[in-house]
Formats: C-alpha cells, structure tokens, sequence
C-alpha cells in the first residue's frame, strides 16, 4: 500500500469506551493513518490520543454518518471501522444500513466490533 491509510471511525455511544480503548491499542498503527471521525467519536479518541490525526466531522445524528458515505462514495476512505450498539435503537439506525450498503458496493473493509476491527488493522500493517 502506497500513502496513508485513509481511515473512518465511528462508535455509538455504549461503544464509546470501546473504540477509544480500541484505538489505544493500536495507536502505533493509527498514528499511520489519516482519520475521519463523527464528531463526538473523534472527540473522545483525541481525548486519550491527542497525537492522532483526526478529522472530526459533524456528530453522527447530525448527519456524520452520511458525510463519510460521501467520502465512501467519492473513494476518499480505505477503510471503515463502525462499532454499532446492537442492544439499543438510534433515530439514526438508517444511517448504519446506508454505510453498510456503501462498504458492500465500494468494497472496503467495514469492520462493526473490535474483534474485527483488529483484524483490519492487522490486515493494513501486513500490507505496508
Ligand atoms: P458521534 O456519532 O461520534 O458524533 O456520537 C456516532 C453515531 O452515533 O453515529
């Protein structure tokens, strides 16, 4: 792989906690990546991980999910990491069907827990 991977986070809320001790984890492989973020993801993450680069978008009800299928779309993400609540209903469910269908029809990993998050990540480092 050439350039920076080109990475998009996001976590529901109860996943929060998760993505940021997620990100901890492989902070060295992150700190290689350029990341967009919804915008309350990407607050917590630079919290724990100021040296990240982060781009944080508008808040995922406000309409940051749809901003990085707009990226998915225009071929601006390599890779998308979205840690969906599966226990509680969101007024932005749609937005989670609308991302999944982008990563099935642009082809890029879309990884929904860390288990396979780790995997994508391990994936990445393998290629450089
Ligand atoms: P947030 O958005 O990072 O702004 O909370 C995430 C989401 O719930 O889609």
């Amino acid at each position: 792989m050439t350039g920076r991977f080109r990475l998009a986070l996001i976590a529901h809320d109860k996943m929060k906690d998760a993505m940021v001790d997620w990100a901890a984890r492989h902070e060295d492989a992150l700190s290689r990546c350029d990341i967009q973020a919804t915008g309350t993801t990407g607050g917590r993450i630079l919290e724990r991980l100021p040296a990240l680069r982060i781009t944080r978008l508008k808040s995922g009800p406000m309409g940051g999910d749809q901003q990085i299928g707009a990226m998915i779309a225009e071929g601006k993400i390599d890779g998308l990491v979205f840690f969906v609540d599966p226990l509680s209903p969101h007024p932005h469910d749609v937005d989670v069907k609308a991302l999944t269908r982008l990563a099935l029809v642009y082809d890029i990993p879309m990884a929904c827990n860390p288990s396979t998050a780790d995997l994508v990540v391990a994936g990445y480092a393998a290629k450089r």
